[in-house]
């Protein structure tokens, strides 16, 4: 579920028409192109609204782990709150992260959050929409270690999962429709494992296919004609970075002893 961002992404959805949620939103702008409010993180009744809804979806699905998103972040700390106005950003998102991360632990439930709100834009010259250049990047010393990253890169292999590692984050590379990229994610979460100290090897928890479409195209449009956009395509970059996992995992075996 996406919180805090895109909580009114475009018109439907149970959650974005929800009037206590759209209340909630910060003052936001739809002429500058940008589809998604966010909500107030110091709104007093917003976590209300915000930890019914991710109770019922993780009761309902039995989860111990929840997706909270988080992710493309672009209203925060907006002057015009007075609650957020004049506040640092990077604290209020790392604030945020921590509240949603704390109410999930008192569950024994763990928080994944998508990566981009904490790399920062301005320094490694990722869009803005795969990296901060609203200053919230340094909220990753800021929220705790036991967050899992997903890092989401979809045209070309960004190795920033190598930085979440280092920063002791547990971390997932996340492709999405170019088969040659999402390979490359696979074959550099390998090596990032093969050449990292214990400690850091054991962060790089694999690889996460994100589909954005509904099921449907991925499953028979696309599936039934992988060729289809060139190749580009969902179902291709799956089967491609899945069968570069599989032969990664066939090769190791083979060069492990024999078992008498
Ligand atoms: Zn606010």
């Amino acid at each position: 579920m996406n919180s805090f961002s895109a909580a009114t992404f475009a018109e439907r959805g149970a959650p974005r028409q929800n009037p206590r949620i759209a209340r909630l939103a910060s003052d936001w702008s739809a002429a500058d192109g940008l589809y998604c409010k966010s909500y107030c993180p110091l709104h007093p009744k917003v976590h209300e609204v915000v930890f019914a809804l991710i109770d019922e979806l993780c009761d309902v699905f039995e989860a111990d782990t929840f997706h909270s998103g988080m992710d493309e972040v672009f209203y925060i700390g907006n002057d015009k709150c007075p609650r957020c106005g004049g506040k640092d950003k990077a604290s209020l998102f790392a604030g945020e992260v921590r509240t949603i991360h704390d109410h999930l632990a008192s569950t024994h439930r763990q928080l994944w959050i998508w990566g981009d709100r904490l790399l920062d834009g301005h320094v490694t010259g990722l869009g803005e929409w795969e990296a901060s250049y609203n200053e919230t990047a340094p909220a990753i010393d800021q929220i705790p270690k036991d967050v899992l990253i997903c890092d989401w890169h979809y045209d070309q292999p960004v190795p920033t999962a190598a930085y979440f590692a280092t920063k002791g984050f547990h971390v997932v590379s996340c492709p999405w429709k170019n088969p040659a990229s999402a390979v490359k994610q696979v074959e550099d979460l390998l090596r990032f494992k093969t050449e990292s100290p214990p400690d850091m090897a054991g962060r790089f928890d694999g690889v996460v296919q994100t589909i954005w479409s509904d099921m449907g195209s991925f499953l028979s449009r696309e599936k039934t004609n992988p060729d289809r956009d060139g190749g580009t395509n969902q179902w291709n970059t799956f089967v491609r970075s899945f069968d570069a996992i599989n032969q990664a995992g066939k090769a190791a075996k083979a060069e492990m002893p024999a078992v008498k």
